[in-house]
């Protein structure tokens, strides 16, 4: 049985006595089935998933270290991540969650975070964005980097699943023309959480904020601004606190429409529906700037 002999993989890894493993199913996100391990006192959480999507997890994972390893916002601490019994999955610490963030706290964090900065845009390892692929190879260019695996990306898979050749086409004259965008803008390569809609965020037990299930990258800051503000928004104070620390260009309440395009191509792509006709509403407004 997987629980039990995922619980005294997880018992030697995190050197606990072997004793009762008890599964108890959690809140399931989008992508995974989850649930919750209790080794004695001890709670973990683990997603599961089929075995080939292993990489995705450790992709999760190194995330995770990242983002921890920045020592500016509290993440779950990765234990282990592997096959068991047939399916492939990730155990991580299990924090009780107790609701929203307080936004002056979670500006100040988040803003800690951006200010992690590496020498080149991308990441150690592709991740996934939703189940959609996401491809991070180290580039010095931003506007590069952003065209070619984010745009140009998403409209690659936009045009072999069939979407209308305007959407596609528009879409392609839009990347060839992103210099507009930015002017004398040159962002710096911050470590991005990259999936950061409000249900990836949460406050601990002392409420302190916590993020997860990222999609790492070192990237433009304002694109996981921009991706706070399209499923919801996280209020002016978070805003005013973030300016405190992080400075945001004037130029952003455009580009931030840019940005999201990626998120809405990449819903039109796993989704269909209205996404096709809401992201090509988007590039035919970016054109017109
Ligand atoms: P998925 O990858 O399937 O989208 P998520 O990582 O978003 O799954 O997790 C699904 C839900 O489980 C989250 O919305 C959150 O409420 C809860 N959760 C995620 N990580 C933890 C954790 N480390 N401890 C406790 N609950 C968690």
């Amino acid at each position: 049985m997987i629980w039990q002999s995922l619980g005294l993989r997880l018992a030697q890894r995190l050197e606990l006595p072997p004793g009762e493993v008890r599964a108890i199913p959690a809140r399931g996100g989008d992508i995974n089935q989850s649930v919750m391990l209790e080794l004695g006192e001890h709670r973990i959480f683990v997603k599961t998933n089929r075995a080939p999507l292993l990489p995705m997890f450790e992709a999760e994972r190194a995330g995770l270290d990242a983002i921890r390893s920045s020592a500016t916002i509290r993440v779950p601490e990765v234990y282990l991540t592997g096959v068991e019994s047939g399916l492939a999955f990730i155990a991580m610490e299990f924090i009780g969650f107790s609701g929203r963030p307080d936004p002056a706290r979670l500006a100040r964090a988040l803003a800690a975070m951006h200010n992690s900065f590496h020498d080149r845009f991308g990441f150690e390892c592709d991740n996934t964005i939703g189940s959609t692929s996401q491809p991070n190879p180290f580039n010095d260019d931003w506007i590069e980097f952003w065209r070619l695996h984010r745009l140009g990306y998403q409209l690659e898979l936009a045009r072999q699943n069939g979407f209308d050749s305007r959407l596609v086409d528009a879409g392609y004259r839009l990347a060839e023309n992103l210099d507009g965008f930015f002017d004398a803008y040159r962002p710096r390569p911050s470590l991005l959480h990259g999936d950061l809609w409000s249900g990836n965020q949460d406050a601990d037990a002392d409420g302190n904020p916590v993020i997860f299930d990222p999609a790492c990258y070192y990237g433009d800051h304002e694109a996981d601004l921009a991706m706070m503000e399209l499923f919801g928004h996280p209020g002016e104070l978070f805003f005013e606190v973030y300016r405190e620390h992080f400075p945001i260009d004037i130029g952003y309440s455009l580009r931030r429409e840019l940005y999201n395009l990626y998120h809405v191509l990449n819903h039109a792509n796993l989704f269909g529906g209205g996404y096709g006709a809401q992201a090509l509403r988007m590039i035919d407004g970016l054109l017109r700037h």
